[in-house]
């Protein structure tokens, strides 16, 4: 469905973003990856979902809290691949603490990667996709974009700003053949939420299972986690056809967590 086209999937060496972009390949998009870590195995995983489409697989380690590799990376793109068509701003990190205990720097850091690195992708990838009359953005929120949750100040105040920079833009581009939109994930079993788990059961003295079933007890009604496939599918709508009047939307994915 999506052959020919170009996906860049931000922070997709791990958890959701390489979920999605796994997704993407299957469905024949050429994929750039982006993140920190081990690259040589996601690459490889890549490759094979899209073999039988001749995907292609490229990856630029830009950290994305600096605009500078931002610009860089989609350079990159634009020489290698002609231009990024969909664009899924995924990176992103959480620090917990309470506002006065939060460190300045953790402030700056979660802003600069999960809010405006968003922006930065997003003003370097729209001239290309109104020159090219097709485009796809998609912004990884949360359900803390929806609503908030003690101690998640910075996340919070970056998803909700996430959500406001996909309604402008969207509204921006309302009569255009590009549309964004944000997904908004309940808990997804990642490394993220892995050390939330392991904070919780070192706490409360828990063994990892039953700090696992608390912590879905307490947001997430189906006691299920949202996994990287559903949202990989999710992607997949929101890029087709039918998905063109979906403009400007946050679209929770989350067991149930923000209908309470
Ligand atoms: P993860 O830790 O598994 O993956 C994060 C990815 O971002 C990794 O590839 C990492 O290398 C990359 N990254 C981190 N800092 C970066 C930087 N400065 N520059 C470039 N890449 C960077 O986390 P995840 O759970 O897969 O989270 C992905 C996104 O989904 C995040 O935006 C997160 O807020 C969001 N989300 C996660 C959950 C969840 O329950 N896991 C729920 C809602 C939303």
């Amino acid at each position: 469905m999506l052959k020919g086209k170009t996906a860049l999937v931000t922070g997709s060496t791990s958890g959701i973003g390489l979920g999605i972009a796994l997704t993407l390949a299957r469905q024949g998009a050429h994929v750039v990856l982006n993140g920190f870590g081990d690259s040589e195995g996601p690459i490889k995983e890549v490759q094979e979902a899209g073999k039988d489409q001749a995907t292609r697989v490229g990856y630029h380690g830009a950290d994305m809290s600096k605009p500078a590799d931002i610009e860089a990376m989609m350079a990159y793109i634009d020489k290698e691949f002609g231009g990024c068509d969909i664009l899924v701003n995924n990176a992103g990190i959480q620090f917990v603490a309470n506002v006065e205990d939060f460190p300045a720097e953790k402030w700056d850091a979660i802003i600069a990667i999960n809010l405006s690195s968003a922006f930065h992708t997003m003003r370097l990838a729209l001239p290309g996709m109104k020159q090219r009359q097709w485009g796809r953005i998609i912004n990884i929120a949360s359900t803390h974009g929806l609503v908030a949750s003690a101690g998640k100040s910075a996340y919070v105040a970056a998803k909700h700003g996430l959500l406001g920079l996909t309604k402008s833009a969207a509204l921006e581009t309302a009569q255009l053949p590009v549309t964004v939109n944000a997904i908004c994930p309940g808990w997804v079993l990642t490394p993220l939420v892995q050390k939330q788990i392991d904070a919780r059961a070192q706490k409360e003295g828990l063994d990892p299972d039953e700090a696992k079933r608390q912590l879905l007890a307490e947001k997430q009604p189906s006691l299920q986690f949202t996994t990287p496939e559903e949202l990989g599918a999710l992607a997949v709508f929101l890029c087709s056809d039918a998905a063109i009047n979906v403009r400007g939307q946050a679209w929770a994915m989350d067991g149930g967590w923000t209908a309470q």
